[in-house]
């Protein structure tokens, strides 16, 4: 059913208490990244510390959540404990399709539970339960515990969190449904700190769709351009690693801490060599007609038994060049060990992956010793960062502790910051040069989903600052649309903003849908006020020595064409989030 108010339930963890309420703004914020910092405004407090108990931890979805393929993500907000700054992570799995048949547009958690609690929540019941004993559980073990909690399938989403999140660990993901993650910017320490273990939405009510003629008509033709697409096919027989490869040839992959960005042997951990040896079934958010989640496995031998055990772990490209390229990894087996033990430990897999590269770095260089790495790290060696990955999330000593506060933290405090593969959090898996080095350092989620820098690159030979900060602005502002309307950003070639109109008008928001540039630009907007008001200064943001060392396709980094670009793009963001009036088109 559309309503022009948002249905919001509110969760005090403190108090136990909970509320229904509708909260106004439809056609001016639309939903997920819009909606999410508009609940930030009225729940959160921009002042206060992360780790504030009253501080929010918010989930929203978009207004064609349901209604149409593909509009498959969850938006999640918080202020981060990486930068102590207003979050966003997006997520795909259950919990969109779980949120709108539970007749939610968002969830509002606040307060700190005085033990470990879950959260069961449905459109007529919401219960805390108390689950001390699965605090110190791994994500494998409490997602089978939650599923025999919250018994059904269909419409139901688990959420939940390992050890690193129960710590606090700025490098804690929220797990969503086994294959998908809310991975970045410490969204599970937010979590921990509320001691909330997980959380469980059931889809439980109905869902009406539209009776007119057209909206059939229209899904239809949503449904074929997205699947008939070249595009989708990549995404579902190889998925994402299918960029590792042409990645490589262009000598834009990050190898080995960013020493190198191409390797010769890299065929090992292709997407080609997975789909191969190791994939053993796709999978698919809810709503989702392409099914890009690949599925492989790692096998454990119990020698006295003389026995084997088989996991299912997913994969894509960013996992991939986390735990492989960038650790020197380049067996697709021994990826999968590693990936395997992040998701364990409820681990953001870049962040982990791109810290370990830094330590093993700093290791090789001699300003840290095995004092400090407990494990002699040493690039290729899988079992080494098996075990490192453990110890980064439970943060066993002084060193690991740092290190999981983010790679920065332990540049400063080790004296490593020339080489740390950091670009506002630790960097993507693309080496592709200055536009998308620009893109993800001032990005507002230090995403390279937040817009297309990478592409810009491989496409784009001048060198003109004021054309590349327009692209990234103009970028920008579309994907906040569609991440308001929650599509995946995969569906962006076809969820365009005359399709989107479209489709708010099929389904009865025709105010929104004649208001797009308006609302996007809003939202946009929006979004940089509130992380300006929660202490963000774009022309602090420096990008470290190492991005300018290195050699892409293109040749050498221009280190000074990379600085005038981020003075350029910091001052559109500075306008952006400061000037209400000023056009940014
Ligand atoms: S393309 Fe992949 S990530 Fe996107 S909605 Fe489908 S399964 Fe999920």
């Amino acid at each position: 059913m559309i309503r022009d108010y948002f249905r919001v339930v509110t969760i005090n963890l403190t108090s136990g208490q909970s509320a229904i309420v509708e909260v106004e703004g439809r056609n001016e914020v639309a939903g997920g990244s819009g909606l999410a910092a508009h609940l930030f405004a009225k729940y959160g407090h921009m002042d206060k510390p992360w780790d504030d108990p009253e501080q929010p931890l918010i989930f929203t979805i978009g207004p064609l959540t349901g209604y149409f393929p593909l509009m498959s993500k969850t938006v999640c907000a918080f202020k981060s404990p990486y930068h102590n700054q207003y979050a966003e992570s997006h997520a795909g799995g259950r919990s969109a399709l779980a949120l709108r048949f539970a007749d939610l547009d968002a969830v509002v958690i606040t307060g700190k539970a005085s033990k470990p609690v879950c959260i069961s929540l449905g459109s007529r019941r919401i219960e805390i339960k108390e689950v001390h004993y699965l605090w110190g559980m791994d994500v494998y073990a409490t997602g089978k515990y939650f599923r025999h909690m919250f018994r059904g399938s269909g419409h139901r989403s688990i959420l939940r969190i390992g050890p690193a999140g129960e710590r606090g660990s700025p490098m804690a993901c929220i797990n969503a449904d086994t294959y998908r993650h809310f991975g970045r910017l410490g969204g599970g320490a937010v979590m921990g700190m509320k001691n909330l273990k997980g959380i469980s939405i059931r889809g439980d009510a109905t869902f009406l769709l539209p009776e007119n003629k057209d909206y059939p008509k229209l899904f239809e033709e949503v449904h074929k351009q997205l699947t008939d697409t070249e595009m989708m096919s990549k995404y579902h027989d190889l998925g994402t690693p299918i960029n590792v490869i042409p990645l490589n040839k262009l000598r834009a992959l990050p190898v080995r801490n960013l020493q190198q960005t191409s390797d010769p042997n890299i065929a090992g951990i292709s997407g080609e060599k997975f789909a191969e040896v190791a994939l053993l079934r796709n999978n698919a958010c809810s709503g989702c007609p392409v099914g890009c989640i690949h599925i492989g496995f790692v096998r454990e031998r119990f020698a006295k038994e003389n026995r084997y055990l088989y996991r299912q772990v997913s994969y894509d490209h960013e996992p991939i060049f986390a735990t492989g390229s960038m650790l020197g990894v380049l067996d697709c087996f021994k990826v999968l060990d590693i990936i395997d033990v992040v998701e364990r430990m409820g681990l953001d897999v870049m962040s982990g992956g791109v810290a370990l590269a830094w330590a093993t770095e700093a290791l090789e260089k001699g300003i840290i010793s095995e004092k400090e790495t407990i494990i002699p790290l040493k690039f290729g060696d899988a079992e080494g960062y098996k075990e490192a990955m453990q110890h980064l999330a439970m943060g066993t000593n002084e060193f690991y502790q740092t290190l999981s506060k983010g790679t920065m933290v332990a540049a400063e405090r080790y004296n490593g910051k020339d080489f740390a593969c950091v670009l506002g959090q630790e960097m993507a898996g693309y080496a592709t040069g200055e536009a998308f080095f620009t893109s993800q350092a001032l990005g507002f989620r230090h995403s390279h989903l937040d817009s297309a820098g990478y592409s810009y690159d491989q496409k784009t030979e001048e060198k003109d600052a004021g054309k590349a900060a327009d692209f990234l602005v103009k970028d920008e502002q579309g994907r906040v649309f569609i991440t308001s309307m929650l599509a995946c950003l995969f569906a962006r070639g076809v969820y365009n903003d005359e399709l989107l109109g479209k489709c708010l008008n099929s389904v009865g928001y025709t105010d929104l849908a004649s208001s797009i540039p308006d609302v996007s630009r809003h939202i946009q907007k929006l979004r940089w006020r509130t992380r300006f008001a929660t202490g963000f200064d774009p022309k602090s943001v420096s990008i470290p020595k190492r991005f300018t060392e290195i050699v892409t396709w293109k040749g050498k980094i221009d280190a000074e064409y990379l600085q005038t670009l981020k003075d350029e793009y910091a001052k559109r963001i500075i306008e952006l989030g400061t000037d209400d009036n000023k056009k940014t088109e």
